[in-house]
């Protein structure tokens, strides 16, 4: 049977989540005229029903459909990712990069810069790409709402295995909004313990965050808040950086070896940035 051809998708926002569909609905598989498969004859001349291709690509609906995307990103794929500065161009080119080069990359992205920029919407274009091209299982978290599900479900506890578990399994995943929030010492567990099972499974984890993970020595002096600065040092002895001071060091190092930072500036990039929002 010859390969058949991929149905267009088309993805909506439905209820929370965004869903794929195939985009005409009247799309028929002409090479198994939508019978799923054919019959046809094995070595010893019995009849077999060999299923045809296009199940597997329709499938890849639902490995987009369990990315969990949220229903606010129904438009974000690469086509609608309007780079406004040279910086956001590059960083385009490289989410590209990865989706061509998927299946041979060994690391991670951790896109960084300030909010409104499109961090979020350039990983789940990749996602888009991934799923339903080239069906591979991804799943985002948005760090936040982990933390409140977690504390609803185990009162506390930080490694619920049904929450957990989908997380550390799925092939790809995107954690939304790195470092945002109070930061307590409970969610740098939970923040630990997903990273490093993941980073002990071999597997690609993506990032986004508000937050300039580079150390205060490696950053333009005028990006420098002071009052960072002030409290870097106090509590580390040294200015370590944005992102560091958020997720400390120990997490941060595992991040260093996981991923690769990839700046997206603002509009705006000789504006003062450290990271607030
Ligand atoms: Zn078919």
């Amino acid at each position: 049977m010859s390969k058949p051809p991929i149905p267009p998708f088309t993805v909506r926002a439905e209820g929370d989540f965004c869903r794929a569909v195939v985009a005409d609905p009247s799309w028929v598989c002409p090479t198994c005229d939508g019978r799923g498969g054919a019959i046809e004859l094995d070595e010893h001349n019995y009849e077999v029903f060999t299923p045809c291709g296009c199940r597997r690509a329709l499938a890849r609906a639902e490995l987009f459909d369990r990315a969990q995307i949220g229903c606010r990103f129904a438009n974000a794929d690469f086509a609608s990712y309007k780079a406004k500065n040279p910086g956001q161009m590059r960083a385009l080119e490289q989410v590209q990069d990865f989706v061509l080069m998927h299946g041979s990359v060994k690391r991670g992205l951790l896109l960084w810069g300030p909010v409104g920029t499109g961090k979020t919407h350039l990983i789940l274009a990749l996602f888009r790409e991934l799923t339903l091209k080239k069906g591979v299982p991804c799943r985002f978290v948005d760090f936040g709402n982990l933390l409140q599900d977690l504390r609803r479900s185990f009162r506390g506890k930080a490694g619920d295995p049904d929450v957990m578990l989908p997380l550390v399994e799925a092939e790809l995943l995107l954690v939304d909004e790195l470092g945002k929030g109070r930061v307590t010492e409970w969610e740098l567990t939970v923040l630990d313990d997903l990273i490093s099972r993941r980073y002990n499974a071999g597997k690609i984890t993506l990032f986004t965050s508000n937050f300039d993970p580079r150390p205060d020595s490696e950053r333009p002096a005028s990006n420098v808040n002071p009052a960072y600065d002030g409290r870097a040092r106090q509590a580390t002895g040294a200015g370590l950086g944005p992102l560091v001071e958020r997720v400390h060091e120990r997490i941060y190092s595992r991040l260093c070896e996981m991923c690769v930072f990839v700046e997206v500036p603002g509009a705006d990039h000789r504006r003062a940035y450290t990271g607030r929002s």
